[in-house]
């Protein structure tokens, strides 16, 4: 198998959280006095490291006040958080075929708990990193813990600092059409791979595997 170990994003890439993510930042705004932002007006404007995004729309507003604002928006939004088509399948699979699996997400760290326990994840990965704001500063740290082979990692996202990050790291980006980034921005960072989801990887990933490897 090409990858041995997959470092994966949580929002747009394993789950679609992006309509109580709108809702939510459409609240922080409103609590400001800002007019909220359509589906499309988001995606094009928002980016990671998220703090980026909120100091150009709110300029000069703590991001302690908004993320109170943004957390609890966020669980009571009255659209919820659904796991992606072809994203337990591939992590069941994954499993099966023996490749660590890791997140690496800038989600707070207690809307992520809820989720991945709410869906039965949790216990796919080795470990988990949440609530990290730049993951460019973790990468590098996380990979020499896990002693994760450069050449056999790859991170999975769907945004352009997912693609940065990987680079940063020195290990494989792997970007997935499914989330927050338009992909004419995304396809943009030159990723290493580019696929529409997570089951199209799975199938080219399932592609690479050597015949003893299918055979086990
Ligand atoms: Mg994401």
């Amino acid at each position: 198998m090409k990858y041995r170990s997959l470092l994966f994003d949580w929002s747009g890439t394993l789950v679609d959280d992006l309509p109580p993510t709108l809702h939510a930042t459409n609240e922080v705004l409103e609590h400001h006095q800002v007019a909220p932002m359509s589906r499309e007006e988001f995606r094009k404007r928002f980016r990671l490291p998220y703090p980026e995004f909120y100091e150009e729309v709110l300029p000069g507003v703590a991001l302690e006040s908004l993320e109170d604002i943004f957390r609890s928006s966020f669980r009571q939004s009255p659209t919820k958080v659904t796991v992606l088509p072809h994203a337990r399948e591939m992590l069941d699979w994954c499993r099966e075929a023996g490749i660590r699996c890791f997140v690496l997400s800038s989600m707070d760290v207690g809307l992520f708990t809820r989720q991945a326990h709410d869906f039965g994840l949790h216990g796919h990965f080795e470990a988990i990193y949440a609530g990290v704001i730049d993951k460019r500063e973790r990468i590098g740290e996380i990979l020499e813990r896990h002693d994760l082979p450069l050449e056999e990692t790859a991170f999975v996202g769907d945004m352009v600092h997912d693609v940065h990050t990987a680079k940063h790291g020195g290990i494989s980006s792997v970007a997935v059409a499914t989330g927050y980034d338009p992909v004419e921005r995304l396809a943009a960072s030159e990723p290493h791979h580019f696929f529409d989801h997570l089951g199209d990887f799975r199938e080219w990933l399932k592609g690479t595997a050597v015949p003893e490897q299918l055979a086990e």
